[in-house]
């Protein structure tokens, strides 16, 4: 089953949509992606052909899904989505492929999780646009080709690194989704709070902005809980400091870190003296799946110099330990 984000409430997922960018333009961030994509797909359009294959790659809630939907409406084509570990025999996939039509995209979500037998007619169907099958079993099995339409897959990953060889090949178009900017997310924070109807100071966008992670949907989700907190308190708009007191009380800290990555730090520092501690051991301690650690805790902490990855593990930066409040070991890198 998928990795669930342990930062999401189940109303987010559907609230989500309804802030949701429908074009290329009115996504913000990820610039380079967003230039290359735009260039792609407008010469798909001019030359009347299917898009290449594009693999997004990134933390969750940084707009892969959303991005594989946008492409499709730019492109003017239908648009499938399913996930790795949902299509579950290989005749799951044929089925879902021998449907779409002509420059069609299929979205697969957690494309790093396909099992290999669904895998392996990936191939094909993304080289050749074929299919090919075995029918029955024994003597009487035989194979059978299949012509596809020219369709474009579009694959999203947290694990590009898990990714096998031969499909990573097989997308013309890997793009990179990276945390994003400070205004980036303020600019997002804003535009929701005006689809949400919520009256607000820059000041507080700017707040909920900085502690989001990195990550829009975080942001969204932050900006959906301020605006709870806001009709409770009767507030006419939000300001900097009633963002404050809800981001408190969300226990968000003041650099955006929630509970579950300060338990993942003040464990390292009090159990492991800052590290090295590896990864199994942190997830065991922490109850939480390893993949949850490795996809969706750690990149944030790394990318902001919380921890590093060494070959012995993981080991905590001065920074963390200040961070924590507590005083850095002689040991520490700095
Ligand atoms: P992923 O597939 O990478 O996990 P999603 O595409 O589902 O992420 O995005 C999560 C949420 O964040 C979406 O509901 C979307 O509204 C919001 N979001 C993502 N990227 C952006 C962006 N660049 N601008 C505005 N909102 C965004």
């Amino acid at each position: 089953s998928p990795v669930r984000d342990p930062h999401l409430r189940d109303d987010d997922l559907d609230l989500e949509a309804s802030i949701r960018p429908q074009t290329l333009a009115d996504f913000t961030g990820q610039k380079q992606a967003r230039e290359n994509l735009s260039v792609f797909i407008q010469a798909a359009k001019a030359r009347g052909e299917a898009l290449d294959h594009v693999l997004f790659a990134g933390p969750p809630g940084l707009g892969k899904t959303t991005l594989a939907q946008i492409v499709a409406r730019e492109l003017g084509v239908g648009f499938r989505a399913t996930s790795g570990p949902v299509i579950a025999k290989a005749g799951d996939l044929a089925a879902l492929l021998t449907n779409l039509e002509e420059r069609d995209v299929l979205f697969i979500d957690e494309i790093h999780r396909l099992n290999p037998a669904v895998e392996e007619i990936l191939y094909p169907a993304m080289e050749d646009f074929q299919l090919d099958l075995i029918i029955g079993e024994g003597p009487a099995a035989r194979s059978v080709r299949i012509d596809l339409s020219k369709f474009t897959l579009v694959g999203a990953t947290t694990r590009a690194g898990l990714l096998t060889t031969p499909l990573r090949d097989r997308f013309g178009i890997p793009i990179r989704l990276n945390f994003y900017e400070v205004d980036e997310l303020e600019l997002i924070v804003r535009r929701g709070a005006r689809v949400l109807g919520l009256p607000m100071r820059p000041e507080a966008a700017r707040e909920i902005a900085r502690r989001s992670r990195g990550t829009p949907r975080i942001a969204g989700r932050l900006l959906r809980r301020v605006r709870d907190f806001a009709a409770v308190s009767g507030d006419a708009e939000v300001t900097r400091e009633s963002a404050d007191r809800a981001l408190r009380l969300l226990d968000v800290d003041d650099l955006g870190l929630d509970a579950m990555d300060r338990r993942y730090l003040s464990m390292i520092a009090t159990h492991y003296n800052g590290g090295p501690v590896g990864v199994e051991t942190i997830a065991a301690a922490l109850s939480e799946p390893r993949d949850a650690v490795e996809e969706i805790i750690e990149p944030y902490l790394i990318q902001q110099g919380f921890i590093q990855r060494t070959p012995r593990g993981r080991m905590l930066t001065a920074h963390a330990f200040r961070h924590l409040g507590l005083s850095v070991p002689s040991a520490t890198s700095q």
